[in-house]
């Protein structure tokens, strides 16, 4: 099974050797067999390949069974022209991820704003308000006068569809319940095209409860009570904002995990950025992408249909739980004073000595 590691920029090269580490540990105790491959990318490569997104390392990714991808510094980087590709948009559109797959929840030994949380908000990746993904050629946004700007974003049946059948294949396997989140009531054409294929899936799965919420009423509920969700599909601006908010609920940025998730491909990917005012100082929180990387373990039981590998990203998460469960061991966003080597090693000691997967 070959893993592709793209590094990223500023944090990135920090945390991606810590999820490595865990894994290579994992790989040994469970005998996955994984092959784990690593390629420079990002401001790394700009001045060597002119480009942050060189087109062998996206055929590397393209290659790959799961790519595990850095936070990149994309406000460092020039203009598309000069080489300045944004990674992450870009293999989400060239792999054709279009599920971001974002789980909230809280942790013992963490310090939560919400009891008692546990929900996956399911965004749709590739279209939505995004001006780079939205339109076949040039941008969906453009600037027709000096004071006047115009944004278009694209709803399509087909994008809907594949979201809101990820969601309730999710929910299955979980508390049997979707919320879908939108805001008809304004957005009466878009919205309510979502509205209406995110139904017709939902007759696919009668074992599985869907209701509704408009994204501003989803903003507060989510506050004031986050544990009566359970899956939450939305289309791509929303579900962005509505995972930060969750995150932020149940221990911030720092544990916030994705997997980003398509047909044939997937990128196990946290969803903070490249935190370049803690870079090279060894502090980065590396939990989200250890956890996302346990999201991409599971991804890839289910395509490959190899039980190992979900016994491996339990393990992992487990790991990952314990080692939060000590506040000793909990990095500065989370209030503590260890290094992400620290953070990793526990995390390594964890899935060494535990017992799980011994008979597997
Ligand atoms: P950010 O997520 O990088 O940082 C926000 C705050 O959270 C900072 O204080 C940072 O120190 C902290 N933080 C984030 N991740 C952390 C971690 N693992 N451990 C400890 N603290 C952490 O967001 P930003 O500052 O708005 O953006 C910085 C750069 O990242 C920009 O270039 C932006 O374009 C890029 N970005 C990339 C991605 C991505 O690669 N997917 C996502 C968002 C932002």
């Amino acid at each position: 099974m070959h893993i592709a590691i793209l590094p990223g920029d500023d944090i990135g090269p920090e945390i991606t050797a810590a999820a490595r580490q865990v894994l290579e540990v994992l790989d040994e105790k469970l005998a996955l067999g994984l092959r784990l491959e690593q390629h420079p990318m990002g401001l790394a490569t700009l001045d060597s390949h002119a480009s942050t997104l060189p087109r062998e390392v996206l055929d590397e990714a393209r290659a790959a069974d799961g790519v595990i991808l850095g936070p990149v510094s994309t406000y460092d980087y020039p203009p598309v022209e000069q080489g300045g590709i944004n990674p992450s948009a870009h293999i989400r559109i060239a792999l054709d991820l279009f599920a971001n797959i974002r789980p909230s929840r809280t942790r013992a030994g963490v310090h939560y704003v919400a009891e008692d949380m546990d929900l996956v908000v399911v965004r749709e990746n590739t279209e939505g308000f995004y001006a780079d993904r939205n339109m076949l050629d040039g941008s969906g946004e453009f600037q027709p006068s000096p004071d006047m700007a115009l944004a278009i974003r694209k709803i399509s049946a087909g994008a809907c569809q594949r979201i809101a059948r990820a969601a309730f294949e999710l929910a299955s396997r979980r508390d049997k319940h979707v919320t879908m989140v939108h805001k008809a009531n304004v957005l009466k054409v878009t919205d309510g095209l979502f509205i209406r294929e995110v139904v017709k899936v939902a007759d696919e799965f009668p074992d599985v409860r869907l209701d509704e919420m408009l994204v501003d009423a989803m903003a507060a509920r989510l506050i004031r009570e986050p544990r009566i969700f359970d899956v939450i599909v939305t289309s791509n601006m929303y579900g962005d904002i509505l995972s930060d908010e969750a995150a932020a609920l149940c221990g911030g940025l720092g544990l916030a995990s994705a997997l980003n998730a398509g047909e044939r491909h997937a990128v196990a990917q946290a969803v903070h950025g490249s935190a370049p005012d803690i870079a090279g100082r060894g502090i980065a929180n590396p939990a989200a992408l250890m956890l996302s990387t346990a999201m991409l373990l599971d991804w890839l039981a289910s395509r490959h249909d190899r039980p190992i590998l979900a016994v491996a990203a339990d393990l992992l998460e487990g790991s990952v739980n314990a080692t939060l469960a000590n506040p000793a061991n909990h990095p500065p966003d989370l209030g503590g004073k260890a290094t992400t080597q620290h953070f990793a090693a526990a995390v390594a000691e964890h899935i060494q000595s535990s017992s799980q997967g011994d008979h597997a």
